[in-house]
């Protein structure tokens, strides 16, 4: 014996032991999905071999029909599940059954929270699979042999689930992987032909190839319904169906909100069924993720995660896509440029858009899709030109209509409530949601009872540098440019401050001159009611959060200088005014610079020298 097939004693990885330890005692309520879990292990099994055999022949050895077998040996208090797949060798045994291969596994453990019911939900949508096995197991014996290897090359492991794994070396003459479950004491109800098959039944009838199981006359007797459920008529498929299906492709262990299930025909031929899932992975921003559909032609397993059908701002939609045009030894080199995929590829996000469309008519179920995803949508105006109006549509917002953070505003519903003479869709950005609820550039639209968009998100600024009309209407910063009413204005008061600023120009004039590293221009303001000044960025130039967004991603923003506007009928501006004192004249208007910057989410250059102003202006009023 060599020294590789020698038995030896490994340790799991760290993670592993945490994740088994927490697993065995908070899926315990709900512990018959071990076998659905291991049930899809073997189903995958059966689909990379199925790939492989496409090249290799050979690889069938005499043995095409795939199958999973469920037996049980009462009395050896034992419960096998066993497949004829693709198989482990050694190495593989090691890296797939000793350590969790997935990403971002220690950041997932550093989310729990040891609360059991949270942690229980939380560790199902990581996905358990393999592990899961000592939920319900004191000892798990596994004995595989990866197709193409000879018999003498399959491998034993086992394990009590306890920080250890014994791995060696056997002779097995089937291919494929035979999972040997030895039941705790207290799970041993579960070696009934009837609860099996009840079980299966449940959570496997959408796996493609039979799960067989015994009578008693000792005959193979297939317990799901074997077929691939996507090439089922809908109407023979049941919501549970469904669900499960979405729970063996995506991993997760919760139930979709929605799905959408197509069979094309016509020039090209092919199957979808989509789904939007109830929750975001805890990877859904992970750089290295894979995002994309199941790729099937012809219902033979191509590969996981073909992201061509589904553009980033999709990404949260798993599903199935199976093609009766593409060849089957279609590689991802093919998928790309590929006149074909870009058709389909149109198809499938017009699906979801719709999808996503009537899930909205139900309010509830979408405020849930949206808490979840509405970030990674609204990537969408800026990446799929083409869908941007229905994107827009799908967009949702809070807004000073209903003043809280909630976002649940939809573009029509604005629109609708514009009242005459409102030709633009005011919003305000900030860096949070009471930045921009308490925005000063808010007080003259509150006045006038005008809607305001509140955008509060990170991607809010890259959205709207996007989406630039809805309905044949532009949206407005209203922190940039002049106040832009249009036949909202008043006459009378625009006047009014014309005439302010012909009067006060020598103080304007002075006021530039103090602040002129700091800003272009200042002017009176009617946008203001109760707040003395604010900072706005002209028109064209980036506004301050965006600069703030760009500087922080490292990128070089050219230094734009905002314009101070000041509200002429405020005591503070009217005090400023009057002041004789050339110092104090100077203090005063450094001070409501300041505030107007920090009123904006800003920071102040030189925080210290505003607190001294301040004190100092404080200490002479009290005087
Ligand atoms: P996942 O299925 O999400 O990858 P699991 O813990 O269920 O995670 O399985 C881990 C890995 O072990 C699988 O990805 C696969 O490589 C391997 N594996 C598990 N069961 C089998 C099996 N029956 N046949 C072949 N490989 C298997
Ligand atoms: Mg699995």
């Amino acid at each position: 014996m060599s020294a590789a097939q020698a038995k030896e004693t490994m340790g799991f990885q760290t993670e592993t032991k945490q994740l088994l330890h927490l697993m065995v005692h908070s899926l315990y309520s709900n512990k018959e999905i071990f076998l659905r879990e291991l049930i899809s292990n073997s189903s995958d099994a059966a689909d990379k071999l199925r790939f492989s055999v496409l090249s290799q022949p050979d690889l069938y050895e005499n043995d095409s029909e795939l199958k999973i077998w469920i037996t049980f040996d009462k009395d050896a208090g034992t419960l096998t599940i066993k497949d004829n797949g693709i198989g482990m060798s050694r190495d593989e045994v090691i890296k797939h059954l000793g350590t969790i291969a997935k990403s971002g596994t220690a950041d997932f453990l550093k989310t729990l929270t040891g609360d059991k019911a949270k942690d229980s939900k939380l560790i199902g949508q990581f996905g358990v699979g393999f592990y899961s096995s000592f939920i319900v197991a004191d000892r798990v014996v596994v004995r595989t042999r990866k197709a193409g290897l000879a018999a003498d090359q399959a491998v034993r492991w086992s394990s009590t689930g306890e920080g250890e794994f014994d791995i060696e070396n056997i002779s097995k003459e089937q291919r494929g992987t035979e999972i040997e479950l030895h039941l705790k004491e207290e799970d041993k109800d579960l070696l009934n032909d009837w609860q099996l098959r009840h079980i299966i039944s449940k959570y496997s009838d959408h796996i493609t190839l039979p799960v067989v199981m015994f009578n008693d006359e000792q005959e193979e007797e297939t317990v799901n319904r074997a077929t691939a459920l996507w090439t089922l008529p809908k109407q023979d498929i049941s919501e549970e169906q469904y669900n499960e299906l979405y729970k063996h492709i995506a991993h997760d262990a919760e139930n979709p909100l929605a799905w959408s299930h197509n069979k094309v025909e016509g020039k090209l031929e092919y199957t979808t069924l989509l789904y939007i899932p109830a929750r975001a992975p805890f990877d859904l921003w992970s750089t290295t993720k894979q995002h994309g559909l199941k790729l099937y032609v012809q219902r033979v397993f191509i590969m996981d995660d073909s992201e061509q059908f589904i553009p980033h701002y999709l990404r949260f939609v798993r599903g199935i896509i199976d093609s009766n045009d593409l060849p089957l030894n279609v590689s991802r080199e093919i998928l790309q440029n590929n006149k074909t995929i870009d058709t389909m590829r149109s198809a499938v996000i017009k699906r979801i858009l719709s999808t996503l469309e009537d899930l909205a008519k139900d309010e509830d179920k979408y405020g849930k899709f949206w808490n979840e995803f509405g970030q990674v949508l609204k990537e969408g105006p800026a990446e799929d030109f083409a869908n941007k109006e229905q994107i827009a549509k799908l967009l949702r917002f809070a807004s000073t209509h209903n003043d809280t953070d909630t976002q649940n505003v939809t573009l029509e519903q604005y629109v609708s409530r514009m009242p005459e003479g409102q030709d633009k869709i005011y919003y305000v950005a900030a860096d949070s949601f009471t930045a921009a609820q308490h925005s000063p550039h808010l007080e003259i639209f509150r006045k006038k009872g005008v809607e305001v968009l509140l955008l509060s998100d990170r991607i809010d600024e890259w959205l709207m540098a996007h989406l630039t009309e809805f309905d044949g209407k532009k949206f407005q910063s209203v922190s940039k440019g002049g106040l832009e009413l249009g036949d909202l204005d008043d006459k009378q008061e625009s006047e009014k401050l014309e005439e302010a600023t012909k009067d006060k120009q020598s103080v304007l004039d002075q006021i530039k001159t103090i602040l002129s590293d700091k800003i272009k221009e200042v002017r009176f303001t009617r946008r203001l009611t109760s707040s003395p000044a604010c900072i706005v960025a002209d028109q064209d130039d980036m506004s301050p959060q965006m600069q703030r967004i760009m500087r922080a991603a490292g990128q070089n923003v050219p230094e734009n200088k905002p314009i101070l506007e000041l509200n002429p009928e405020h005591m503070m501006v009217q005090k400023l005014e009057q002041e004789q004192d050339e110092q104090r004249f100077a203090d005063w208007t450094w001070i409501l610079f300041d505030q107007a910057v920090l009123a904006e989410g800003g920071q102040l250059d030189d925080p210290a020298s505003f607190v001294t102003r301040f004190n100092k202006l404080l200490i002479e009023l009290s005087n």
